[in-house]
């Protein structure tokens, strides 16, 4: 089989589809959680990777390269950069990202969301980019960003971890959300991603000043309980219940 992204009939090996470090931040909380939106199951059957799309070289150099970027993106102390709005109608808390490069962490982003797109593992199974697999792959092989428009990426956060379990820093694998266009939701390293892969406008959430621009964006903190994501979790916490879900806790494979 040929690599997916160089197209060469290299050797294949195991390639993470969101990369590890993702999961080790998660074991600094003690808390891992695998959560698949779709299977029944309460144990994820296989990991985060694939053996069947990537060589090493486009794996460790390519992607490795975005990996690395979106290590030292999403491992940054980001509470110097809080904001409040003081507002009559409710306090709100953002924060405001500059000086970062945009390049590598919208490729990262993007390089997260093919993987899952090319990976036919069941876990990642909402998410199909369609004719942008192709687009996004040449961006991701060329390090050139084009159809910007197409693929805005805007992003999310929790003022506070939720009570008991840490969900706001729960791993879910990429799902489809419907906003008039497609919108993926990755939800990696306390933040909701959202990752628009389409011509079509979305309806919310893609309106300016929080979408991932070169001179900068806002990321909001939202209450987490009534969150898209806190709702779609509370649901999964009570299939936990259900299921008796096990926790791991030291090691991820
Ligand atoms: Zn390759």
């Amino acid at each position: 089989m040929n690599c997916r992204l160089c197209n060469q009939p290299k050797k294949l090996i195991k390639a993470h589809i969101i990369p590890d470090w993702a999961f080790r931040y998660l074991k600094q909380d003690n808390h891992l959680f695998q959560i698949n939106m779709k299977a029944k199951s309460r144990k994820i059957q296989s990991g985060y990777w694939d053996r069947t799309i990537l060589c090493e070289d486009c794996d460790k150099k390519i992607l490795g390269r975005y990996d690395t970027y979106g290590k030292k993106f999403f491992s940054q102390d980001f509470s110097s950069k809080i904001k409040t709005i003081n507002d009559p109608r409710g306090n709100a808390e953002y924060l405001h990202i500059t000086n970062f490069d945009y390049s590598l962490l919208k490729l990262f982003l993007l390089s997260v969301i093919w993987r899952a797109s090319i990976c036919k593992k069941e876990q990642f199974s909402s998410v199909n980019l369609g004719s942008y697999e192709e687009i996004i792959k040449d961006m991701i092989f060329s390090t050139k960003l084009t159809h910007e428009n197409d693929t805005q990426i805007a992003m999310f956060t929790w003022k506070a971890p939720p009570k008991g379990l840490s969900f706001s820093k729960a791993i879910i694998s990429p799902f489809k959300r419907n906003f008039g266009a497609d919108v993926y939701s990755l939800v990696m390293a306390g933040f909701e991603i959202l990752i628009k892969v389409s011509p079509l406008q979305s309806s919310i959430h893609m309106d300016g000043f929080n979408v991932v621009k070169p001179e900068g964006f806002v990321i909001l903190s939202t209450d987490f309980e009534a969150s898209a994501v806190g709702k779609v979790t509370k649901k999964i916490r009570q299939r936990i219940q259900e299921a008796k879900y096990t926790e791991k806790q030291s090691h991820y494979q």
